[in-house]
């Protein structure tokens, strides 16, 4: 149920029932040579549609843009815009609606940056709630990683379960950068491009689409009962 679909009297009438609204936060920026510059937004959509199939919480239009690692600079296509920028837009958006009468704005995103999560959480304490898709526990499904990485087996596996039709298959290459090294990128320290990376990290020749599903599995359980514990509150 999409927002931008409906009339404002039919959102009037909406909120006679509920209080609750999904935001998908997506994201350009680049994911290797094998995956789209969408991957988080197709992503984050998929889950936000499913959640308002489950929950019947209307979904608002896309945020497509968000916070990205500097060292993303030079892969053409990526932007980002800033920290403060971002907590801004989603701060602004929110204010209007939560003058006619929306309460909870629930965030949905694929895009682990710890400051456009930090970015995303401070648009508004108490009134927004913020999801990271893949803040889950992959144990037993992904073979040569533990956690989701940029690109990586899980993310790979996931497009491969979800839109196969993206996934550039004879472009996948396997990238490890050391977390020693690689968390001064993360936290925005470094914004040199990380030497001959193809733009992942991990091992997406070991993605599959039965790995994806289970993924999607747990992705879904877990949004699921997060939404709900916090839409009664
Ligand atoms: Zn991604």
């Amino acid at each position: 149920m999409l927002l931008a679909d409906f009339s404002w009297e039919e959102v009037k009438d909406y909120l006679k029932q509920k209080d609750d609204l999904i935001i998908p936060i997506g994201m350009c920026e680049q994911h290797s040579k094998h995956l789209p510059l969408n991957t988080d937004t197709l992503i984050a959509e998929y889950i936000s549609d499913y959640l308002s199939e489950k929950t019947k919480i209307l979904v608002a239009p896309t945020f497509n843009y968000g916070v990205g690692l500097p060292c993303d600079r030079f892969y053409p296509g990526s932007t980002s815009i800033q920290y403060k920028d971002l907590r801004n837009a989603i701060s602004s958006l929110i204010n209007w609606w939560e003058l006619q009468g929306f309460k909870n704005f629930f965030l949905i995103s694929a895009h682990g940056d710890p400051f456009h999560l930090k970015a995303l959480r401070a648009a508004g304490e108490g009134r927004v709630f913020v999801l990271e898709l893949y803040d889950i526990n992959m144990k037993g499904v992904l073979e040569k990683q533990k956690t989701a990485k940029h690109a990586g087996e899980a993310e790979t596996s996931v497009m491969l379960y979800l839109f196969p039709e993206k996934v550039r298959k004879e472009r996948i290459e396997d990238f490890e950068t050391a977390f020693e090294v690689f968390k001064d990128y993360l936290n925005h320290q470094k914004d040199n491009p990380i030497p001959n990376s193809p733009g992942c990290q991990g091992y997406p020749t070991f993605a599959t689409k039965e790995k994806g599903k289970k993924i999607v599995e747990i992705m879904k359980e877990n949004a699921l009962s997060w939404i709900q514990s916090h839409s009664q509150e």
